[in-house]
C-alpha cells in the first residue's frame, strides 16, 4: 500500500505534520526510531512552548504530541530508516522490516548531540559519560560531575543535574557562555555550580567508568587532572541526515537546504524541524515546520493530481 504521506522521525516536527496530514485527509505515516517526541521528549521541563505557562516536561508534551497525531489518524511505526530512492514519483524508504513507499516524504529526522571526540569518551560512554542528563542525572546523585559546553542546552542540563549531584562544573572553551542571559543569570546564581573558563577536555580518564578528566586552560596552556564522577557533553548537534546518502542537498554541516515552503532539493521530498539547515532550533520552530511541511506537501500532492 502506497502512503499519501511519509514522515520520518517523529519529535514535534514529524508529529505536527503527522497531525496536519492525517487532519487534512492525507493517508499518513510517521515512522520513528525510538520514543516519540525526540530530543524535547528527553527534557525534564519545557518552559518555553506557549500554552503551558507553568512549564511541561518533556515527556508529557511528546505525548500530547503523538496523541493529538494518532487521534486524526496518522499511522506511527517503530523503525528505523536505512536507505531512501527518492528519484520516481512513488518514494520508497526502507528501514530493518522491510519497505514503505509514499506519493510525498517529510524528513524530521532532527539531530544528535555531537560527540568531544576524545580519547576515553567512546570507551566510557554509559560509564560516566553521557550526553542526557534526564536520562543519567539521578545516578549521579552526592557526586561531582562536568558538563562541558556553553550552550543553551549545557547550562539548562547543569541547572538540572544540581537536583542531584553536590557540584556540577561546566567546562566552557571560551570565558563567555553561548547559552540566553536567564539560563546565564540562573547558573550563576546556584551554589553548586562552578565554572572553569577557556577550558578544553583533553581526555576522559577512568578503568571501568569515570574517574577524572584531563583539562587544558588554553589561555595559560596549563594542563591537570581534576577527578570528576561523570561527564556530562552538550557542544552541539549534528544532523541525523546520514540515511540520506547523496540524494537530497545538505549543507557544509549535513543539514537540509530547504526553500521557503520548506520543499528540499528532490520534488516531492520537504525537511522539517532541526535536521533543516536554519538558524533556530527551538520546539516551537520545530512544531512550526513541520506545520508547514504538511501543507506544502498537501498541495504538491494537489498539484501532481491535476
Ligand atoms: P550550541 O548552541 O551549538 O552550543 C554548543 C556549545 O558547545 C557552544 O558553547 C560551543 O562553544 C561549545 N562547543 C562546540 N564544540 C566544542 C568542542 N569541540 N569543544 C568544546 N566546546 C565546544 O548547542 P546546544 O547548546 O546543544 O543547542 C543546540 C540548539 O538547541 C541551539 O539552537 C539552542 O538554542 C537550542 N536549545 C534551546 C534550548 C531552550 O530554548 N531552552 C535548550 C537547549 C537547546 P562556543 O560558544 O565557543 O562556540
Amino acid at each position: 500500500m502506497t502512503y499519501d504521506l511519509i514522515i520520518i522521525g517523529g519529535g514535534p516536527a514529524g508529529l505536527t505534520a503527522g497531525l496536519y496530514g492525517a487532519r487534512g485527509g492525507l493517508h499518513t505515516l510517521i515512522i520513528e526510531r525510538g520514543a516519540p517526541g525526540g530530543q524535547a521528549g528527553q527534557t525534564d521541563r519545557i518552559e518555553n512552548y506557549p500554552g503551558f505557562p507553568e512549564g511541561i516536561s518533556g515527556l508529557d508534551l511528546a505525548f500530547k504530541f503523538t496523541e493529538q497525531a494518532q487521534k486524526y489518524g496518522a499511522r506511527l511505526e517503530m523503525g528505523t530508516v536505512e536507505k531512501v530512492d527518492f528519484s520516481g514519483e512513488i518514494k520508497r524508504v526502507w528501514t530493518g522490516e522491510g519497505e514503505y513507499t509514499g506519493r510525498a516524504v517529510i524528513i524530521a529526522t532532527g539531530a544528535s548531540p555531537r560527540p568531544l571526540d576524545v580519547p576515553g569518551e567512546e570507551a566510557l560512554r554509559g560509564k560516566g559519560v553521557s550526553y542526557c542528563a534526564t536520562c543519567d542525572g539521578a545516578f549521579f546523585r552526592g557526586k561531582k560531575v562536568a558538563v562541558v559546553g556553553g550552550g543553551d542546552s549545557a547550562v539548562e542540563e547543569a541547572l538540572f543535574l544540581t537536583r542531584f549531584a553536590d557540584q556540577v562544573s561546566i567546562i566552557h572553551r571560551r570565558d563567555k557562555l553561548r547559552a540566553i542571559k536567564v539560563l546565564q543569570q540562573r547558573a550563576q546564581e546556584n551554589p553548586k555550580i562552578n565554572f572553569y573558563w577557556n577550558t578544553v577536555v583533553e581526555a576522559i580518564l577512568g578503568e571501568s567508568k569515570v574517574e577524572a578528566l584531563r583539562l587544558k586552560n588554553v589561555a595559560s596552556g596549563d594542563t591537570w587532572e581534576e577527578p570528576f564522577d561523570g561527564v556530562f557533553i552538550f557542544i552541539g548537534l549534528k544532523p541525523n541526515t546520514e540515511f540520506l546518502g547523496n540524494t537530497i542537498a545538505l549543507d557544509e554541516n549535513g543539514y537540509i537546504i530547504t526553500r521557503e515552503d520548506l520543499s528540499t532539493s528532490s520534488p516531492g521530498v520537504f525537511a522539517a524541524g532541526d535536521v533543516r539547515s536554519k538558524a533556530f532550533r527551538q520546539v516551537t520552530t520545530a512544531v512550526g515546520d513541520g506545520a508547514a511541511a504538511a501543507m506544502a506537501a498537501q498541495k504538491y500532492l494537489a498539484e501532481a493530481v491535476q
